[in-house]
């Protein structure tokens, strides 16, 4: 028996399988686009191609998400915020607050030492502090995603843009590069700015664990984050996948659960 998390996120839909023993076999991912299930299907199939899954093998899933509802052939659904807190967990197991910056929402999950979840706060509201925030700048300074962020590395910081938001952010931005703003202080600053957004919707207790795309593709997140909290900063290994592993890992435990001897 095989089980599969699949987490149909705003912006990318991603899938874990794993085996009865809960190691993972296989991870794929693709933009969401349109159609949920459509996506679903594929993603699915990524996953089983990168696990080299023995054909007919059974398998329960659980689909998590955005799009989650859309599922029809997944044998469960369960919360983003439930599948993120036990994917985490199971590669980190300790208190902790996760802090999970999306594509188009940032959530803040506070889970205790045992794996329960806490309080949670999400941001649905705004694209400041999300992916699409970075999406639209580096899309207005010409830039691709994964440039912003090589260039904010060699940043000295300038500081974190002024207008909250996205729309004035992007046209402050480009007014700072007219007045000579390097570039590279620029970007810095950029990413400074879904910082103290994202830092804005709680305090941040303990040690923090970093999740989603932004995070797993822009290391630079870290390290501004890494500068403003105590506790320690933790980005789990594959950090866009821990909801769809969190939500293969549910499916594991609801549908049959076994432990290597
Ligand atoms: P969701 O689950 O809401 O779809 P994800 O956690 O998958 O969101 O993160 C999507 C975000 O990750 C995108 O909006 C983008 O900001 C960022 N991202 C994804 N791929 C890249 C990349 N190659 N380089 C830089 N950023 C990326």
């Amino acid at each position: 028996m095989y089980f599969a998390g699949i987490d149909v996120g705003s912006t990318f839909s991603k899938s874990v399988i794993c085996d009865e023993f809960g190691k993972v076999s296989g991870r794929g991912m693709l933009r969401t686009g349109v159609d949920f299930k459509a996506r679903a299907i594929e993603v699915l199939d990524a996953a089983k191609a990168d696990a080299e899954f023995p054909e007919g093998a059974p398998m329960k899933v659980f689909a998590t998400g955005y799009g989650r509802n859309n599922i029809e052939f997944a044998d469960g659904v369960m919360t983003e915020i439930a599948c993120q807190a036990r994917g985490v967990f199971h590669s980190i197991p300790r208190a902790q607050t996760i802090v999970d910056i999306g594509g188009q929402d940032t959530k803040i999950i506070f889970v205790d030492s045992n794996g329960k979840l806490g309080r949670f706060i999400v941001n649905r509201k705004c694209a400041a502090g999300t992916g699409a925030f970075l999406e639209e700048i580096a899309h207005r300074l010409d830039k691709e995603l994964s440039e912003l962020g090589m260039l904010a590395r060699d940043g000295q910081g300038y500081k974190a843009l002024s207008s909250y938001c996205t729309v004035f952010a992007s046209s402050e931005v480009l007014d700072l590069l007219r007045r000579g703003v390097d570039i590279h202080d620029l970007a810095r600053s950029v990413f400074l700015s879904v910082v103290v957004r994202v830092m804005e919707l709680a305090t941040f207790e303990g040690n923090v664990t970093l999740t989603g795309g932004v995070v797993a593709n822009n290391p630079i997140l870290a390290d501004l984050i890494k500068e403003k909290v105590k506790g320690e900063v933790t980005v789990p290994p594959y950090a866009q996948f821990t909801a769809a592993l969190g939500a293969a890992i549910i499916a594991r435990e609801k549908f049959g659960k076994k432990t290597r001897e």
